[in-house]
């Protein structure tokens, strides 16, 4: 009998047309799909430390990392190995291990205001429980968001979203019912004014505000000096929960996450709630809701809140997580710093030399470029401002730099996503891929 997948097709435009006969728009997540820049979607079939490899057996040079979890570099021979060893010891139990009670402390260690942990598999998950947890605790009904953040596809959340909502130019999503959409309330990033008048208007119904803790689900668009400390002021005087999104930045911009790194530039102000993702996993399903005890402890089964999993805390996927997360140290975090901070400044140079006009912005090692004159001029500071950007220019960027053999996120509004493996080798070919690309943007 033949094994399932055993004879691939061997290029991504038959696989992509097999893909979309059996799934819609062939992908399971639509971030995947080639939706603004056009062209088949690369099936891969493996990778490896900086590099992925296609079904046509071309390899390129990663700038995606799996959307954030790739920290280390894809397939890690210690992570590998921690898989393989719990999955030799059951895939599931559907009982508590010691392995989550290690990776609770362990986050505890890094972020110690994550008094409390509950291990879920998703980011949505995740903020979808943070939602519901702030109105349980609060009894109230409203949350604010705001334009451009992501938070997961989270009914309560999806208005004015950013990531494949604003690649595919979406508003939110239908399926909201107007009821669920009336909750929420959707305000300007950056914009204390506004968080200021709708806590006037409606603060005593207002449950949280939930905030990435430095967006880049609209391209990278750092918060404003003060933004995160006045919405903790805000909340906390209204008696509302800050719920601080860290599924991409979390265990990514530092060892304890973008609350760390503020803290470390001398912030004081702590959220609630923290909401982790992608890197506490190492590129399996877990994810996590943490902070205060007295918050935490009303889920179920202290409290009167209701959430489970049937594979929360799963025995391999936090085998991989754990052990990502122990190899995490200075080191890694100061390469893929460094990574960041080569492959940006080569970026800026080409783009220059070609007379594009465009802004780079970068928080800790995330960062993206938005072209345009007035992105140039005054930077990106909102959602309105990333949209209002030269999109076209991106398709033929893009492609030349894929045709390089670099693999970008298909859209403007993500982040490039570096690791510890990008090594000279990695790094040399993004940025000979550069210039080209450059051109091509020029040109468009
Ligand atoms: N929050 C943020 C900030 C994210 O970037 C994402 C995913 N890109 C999510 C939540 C949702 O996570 P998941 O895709 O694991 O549901």
């Amino acid at each position: 009998t033949a094994l399932v997948g055993a004879t691939p097709p061997a290029d991504n435009h038959s696989a992509f047309l097999r893909a979309q006969d059996a799934i819609p728009g062939g992908v399971n997540s639509p971030v995947r799909a080639y939706g603004s820049v056009g062209g088949d979607p690369r099936f891969l079939t493996s990778a490896r430390g900086p590099y992925v490899t296609d079904v046509a057996g071309r390899e390129y040079v990663d700038l995606v990392g799996s959307w954030g979890p790739a920290l280390l570099g894809h397939a890690h021979p210690e992570v590998v190995a921690a898989v393989q060893e719990a999955a030799s010891r059951g895939l599931s139990f559907g009982a508590p291990t010691i392995g989550e009670v290690e990776l609770a402390e362990e986050i505890r260690r890094r972020v110690p205001a994550a008094e409390h942990v509950r291990l879920v598999s998703t980011g949505t998950e995740a903020t979808m429980t943070a939602v519901r947890l702030a109105r349980g605790v609060t009894g109230r009904p409203l949350v604010v968001k705001f334009a451009g953040c992501y938070h997961g596809h989270v009914d309560a959340l999806l208005a004015e979203a950013g990531s494949g909502v604003a690649t595919l130019a979406m508003p939110g999503s239908a399926g909201v019912t107007e009821a669920a959409a009336a909750e929420t309330l959707v305000l300007p990033y950056n914009d204390l004014d506004a968080v200021e008048a709708v806590f006037a208007a409606h603060g005593d119904r207002i449950a949280a505000v939930i905030t990435e803790s430095a967006p880049a689900n609209m391209g990278v668009v750092p918060p404003a000096p003060g933004f995160n400390a006045g919405l903790r002021r805000l909340t906390s005087q209204h008696g509302a929960l800050l719920v601080l999104d860290e599924v991409l930045t979390g265990f990514r911009v530092s060892d304890a996450g973008y609350w760390g790194l503020a803290r470390a530039q001398g912030e004081d102000w702590t959220p609630d709630l923290f909401t982790f993702g992608k890197v506490v996993g190492g590129g399996m399903p877990v994810a996590a809701l943490a902070g205060a005890a007295s918050v935490m402890d009303h889920l179920a089964p202290t409290g009167p809140v209701y959430q489970a999993g049937t594979l929360s805390g799963n025995p391999v996927a936090v085998a991989a997580g754990l052990a990502t997360l122990r190899l995490a140290d200075d080191l890694v975090y100061d390469r893929v710093s460094e990574v960041a901070g080569t492959v940006s400044t080569a970026l800026e140079e080409a783009l220059d030399a070609e007379g594009v006009p465009h802004r780079v912005q970068r928080v800790g090692s995330l960062f993206s470029v938005f072209f345009g004159e007035a992105a140039a001029r005054d930077g990106v500071a909102s959602f309105a401002d990333a949209r209002a950007q030269d999109v076209f220019r991106h398709r033929p960027f893009f492609h030349a730099m894929l045709d390089a053999g670099v693999n970008l996120p298909p859209s403007l509004f993500e982040a490039w996503f570096c690791s510890a493996a990008h090594d000279e080798e990695a790094v040399g070919r993004i940025l000979e891929a550069l210039p080209a690309a450059a051109r091509a943007a020029a040109a468009a």
